[in-house]
């Protein structure tokens, strides 16, 4: 009988679940909402209906699944059986391993969620060749996994990778973190939206795609974003291209301290704005980066949404 593994990638706004065979060929997946605002159990709770649903599409029982994998947003114990910390989920020390195995039946595996989509790029796109890896994922906020020397970087406490808290610009604007000019501050797809908001108000021309009188301005979707860049948008590419130019310092400064072989970028805006962003974040990033370190490959994932379920099946399979 085939061997299924089921990856669970949980996010702050979205469950999504997949059903894999041994291969890691995708089945099934299945996508809920996360609700975290109804609380621990809750949350749970759709995460096995998820679970469930992709199963059944499959033609599987989860219970006969040889294990789970679920990438979730916070740093995870060292025996990854607890979520210890997830701001976006307000989680602290939950016992999230032994409570998804009573229900479901089946083994389950914890990961950092960046870290989780990070294995899914290298094991499944780059077929495990890099031995040195940083992935960033551009999107509310900016995540990102590293890989050293073929391992993860978890640092002492396991609060290493946080590469969204580096502050690029000391008198930028003010991060979630409390400090001001992170690159999430500067970079994530809040912030853009929030300076175009910001240029809207101080009277600044908009196409039809972005009307200044349009309430949901700071809403738009990476999808709208792109639409106004390619429709000529000045201030749309005006504040796309300071995204690039900040990515492009963040991944110098990362190739100048971790000396990686691939740079991947993931994430909403780079799935939909990868052609036009890849080419100014290199310029961005090369003239900046250290001549040891310049063979870095800088390229855009093609796995969107399938990396961190992908990844979470890759974290099911290793554990068994
Ligand atoms: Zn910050």
């Amino acid at each position: 009988m085939e061997e299924h593994y089921i990856g669970v990638d949980l996010g702050g706004t979205k469950i999504l679940a997949g059903i894999f065979g041994a291969d890691y060929h995708c089945l099934a997946t299945e996508k809920n909402k996360t609700k975290p605002e109804e609380g621990y159990d809750a949350v749970c709770g759709r995460i096995v209906k998820t679970v469930r649903a992709a199963a059944e599409s499959a033609g599987i029982d989860p219970a006969k699944a040889s294990g789970v994998g679920i990438g979730a947003p916070g740093s995870i114990s060292s025996d990854e059986s607890h979520v210890l910390f997830a701001p976006n989920l307000d989680w602290r020390e939950v016992a999230l391993k032994a409570d998804l195995e009573a229900q479901l039946g089946c083994p389950v595996w914890l990961g950092n969620d960046c870290n989780v989509a990070a294995t899914g790029i290298h094991r499944l796109e780059l077929e495990a060749k890099p031995n040195d890896m940083v992935s960033i994922f551009l999107g509310t906020g900016i995540g990102a996994g590293i890989i050293t020397n073929g391992v993860f970087l978890t640092g002492a406490t396991r609060a290493a990778g946080e590469v969204g808290h580096m502050v690029l610009d000391p008198n930028g604007p003010v991060c979630g973190c409390g400090t001001s000019g992170c690159f999430e501050a500067l970079a994530s797809r809040t912030a853009i939206f929030n300076r175009v908001k910001s240029a809207v108000n101080d009277g600044g021309e908009l196409t039809q795609l972005m009307k200044a009188d349009d309430p949901s301005v700071t809403r738009i979707r990476s999808g709208k974003l792109r639409r106004a860049v390619e429709a000529g948008d000045k201030l749309a590419t005006a504040v796309l291209d300071e995204t690039c130019f900040y990515t492009g310092l963040a991944i110098a400064n990362l190739c100048n301290l971790l000396n990686p072989e691939v740079v991947s970028l993931g994430g909403g805006l780079i799935e939909q704005l990868h052609t036009v962003m890849l080419p100014k974040i290199r310029d961005a990033a090369l003239g900046r980066i250290m001549p040891g370190a310049q063979q870095v490959r800088i390229m855009a994932t093609t796995l969107g949404d399938a990396a961190g379920i992908t990844g979470a099946a890759i974290l099911a399979h290793d554990h068994t």
